[in-house]
């Protein structure tokens, strides 16, 4: 296992609140290497022990059950180094007396800095084998950008050696999806056009954008979650069986998902798709602020987008992804409605208001699956057979220990096992699907909704909407 870890943007939120107490999970558990040691590097000008020192707080807030030897012994691993990553010289420096070691390098820094760091660490000699390189999303804001990153980094790395990450695909709850999928005949004799009439993918959010403004108003949601987290829970939906559980045999599958995404065009853009932005409002009791990006930015902060995967399977099945920002809620979660029987046999209810079988999946903050039946409930006072819905559910228990996210795909990537990272074709078809998206939006001059926050988004974004969420959202509450 590779024993030394190069982290880029150790003083950063991501480091911080999620990989540092990962790594002190993993090294309390006993599953990184005896002599395994951090070089934490950043812009700020701290030595080793004024770091320690900011960490060491951090990580007992974030990890409040962990003992104080398991921190000690995390923070005696780490030294720290000061370096400004535009300038790869100072980069190849800062790594130099440690690529003796078989290193993995996470750059947890924006992706403009991609580029200048890896030129530095190939400089170094940190990205020749057996080094690893790990990167945070996104990879580039559109195509143009995630293939100069590409090739750039292709020149000193290869593929095999590249860990890109989208942090869903480490949680436990987005892996079962591939489990329950391909381990169940009963859904996979039915995960076709034949059953299925139309899925809903939703991943809300009840935080605004506050502190991310800069990050955010480039970006913007479509770019933020749609290109990864939404198009990642998509492939593992909509994919074929692969033929292992190989990585590249999962991902030659996903791609191929991705590559039978119908462009969006401007003639389809207001029927398909809507985005919007939130305005004053409440959330929980408490009034929320309107989200302002500055002068020229374009960004949305809620998107609905119905994907159409021209496919023999998904053929004409709508696949609409729904992400924002100050919803109600923070819930992340699948609704796959299929088709109504073909001949309905019964007088109560009548065809029209059964309802159709459902299979909801929720990823967070509970995992849980519930699938909607119909089935006779009915009193003696009637005679003929009464049918109600029933909601099935199959909570997964709580207190099962589950690593989280950062957890699994560090030991992943120390490990080489790439199925849970995006691979490099990955990257390039579903950005190319997002541009076509914002392409079309602004063939079409697509107008930017508001919707009030503590709402589920704009009025328009109705049918975007999980049918159990719409059901639930009226005007009143934003649609
Ligand atoms: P952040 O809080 O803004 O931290 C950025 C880090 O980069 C800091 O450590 C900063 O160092 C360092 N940095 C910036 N410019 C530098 C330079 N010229 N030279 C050296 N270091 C420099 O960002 P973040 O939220 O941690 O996100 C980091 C990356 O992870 C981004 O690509 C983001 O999209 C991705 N990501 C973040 C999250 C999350 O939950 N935060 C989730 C998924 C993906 P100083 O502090 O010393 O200036």
């Amino acid at each position: 296992m590779h024993d030394t870890l190069f982290l880029f943007g150790a003083t950063g939120d991501l480091a911080q609140r999620y990989l540092f107490p990962s790594l002190l999970r993993l090294l309390g558990d006993g599953l990184l290497p005896e002599d395994f040691r951090v070089r934490a590097l950043a812009l700020s000008p701290h030595d080793t022990e004024k770091f320690r020192d900011i960490l060491r707080p951090r990580l007992e807030a974030a990890m409040p059950h962990a003992s104080q030897e398991d921190i000690g012994n995390l923070l005696s691993r780490i030294d720290y180094r000061s370096v400004d990553l535009r300038n790869a010289e100072s980069v190849a420096e800062s790594v130099k007396n440690l690529v003796h070691r078989t290193c993995v390098s996470y750059l947890a820094i924006p992706p403009g800095l991609y580029i200048s760091t890896c030129e530095g660490l190939a400089l170094g000699g940190a990205l020749a084998a057996p080094h690893r390189l790990m990167l945070e999303k996104p990879i580039g804001s559109d195509s143009d950008s995630a293939e100069e990153i590409l090739q750039s980094i292709g020149k000193w790395i290869d593929e095999d050696r590249v860990f890109r990450l989208d942090h869903y695909l480490g949680k436990a709850a987005v892996q079962n999806l591939m489990a329950l999928r391909f381990g169940n005949t009963l859904l996979e004799a039915v995960w076709n056009r034949n059953y299925i009439a139309s899925v809903h993918i939703l991943v809300a959010e009840s935080d605004g954008v506050d502190g991310r403004d800069s990050y955010y108003s480039r970006s913007g949601a479509l770019r933020d979650m749609v290109q990864s987290h939404i198009l990642q829970l998509l492939c593992l939906v909509a994919m074929e069986p692969p033929a292992s559980l190989e990585a590249d045999r999962i991902r030659d599958e996903k791609v191929k998902v991705l590559r039978a995404l119908r462009p969006l065009d401007a003639k389809h853009a207001a029927k398909d798709s809507v985005r919007g932005r939130y305005t004053a409002g409440t959330i929980n009791g408490q009034p929320a602020q309107a989200y302002q990006p500055p002068e020229g930015s374009e960004a949305e902060t809620f998107v609905g987008v119905t994907a159409h995967i021209d496919n023999w399977r998904w053929a004409g099945v709508p696949f609409h992804l729904v992400t924002g920002k100050r919803l109600p809620e923070r819930t992340t979660r699948i609704e796959v409605n299929l088709k109504p029987v073909t001949h309905w046999l019964f007088e109560r209810p009548d065809r029209k208001s059964a309802t159709p079988n459902r299979l909801t999946f929720q990823l967070q903050p509970q995992e849980n699956i519930q699938l909607g039946l119909m089935s006779s409930l009915a009193g003696p006072e009637w005679g003929a057979l009464e049918l109600q819905p029933l909601e099935l559910e199959l909570s997964v228990p709580t207190g099962l220990h589950r690593r989280i996210a950062y957890e699994r795909l560090f030991l992943d990537a120390f490990n080489g096992n790439h199925a849970l990272f995006v691979r490099d074709d990955e990257v390039r078809a579903a950005w190319a699907w997002i541009d076509s998206i914002s392409d079309a939006w602004k063939a079409a001059d697509l107008p930017m909704e508001p919707y009030p926050a503590g709402g589920w988004g704009p009025q328009l974004a109705h049918d975007f909407l999980p049918e159990s969420i719409a059901a639930d959202a009226g005007p009143e509450q934003g649609l």
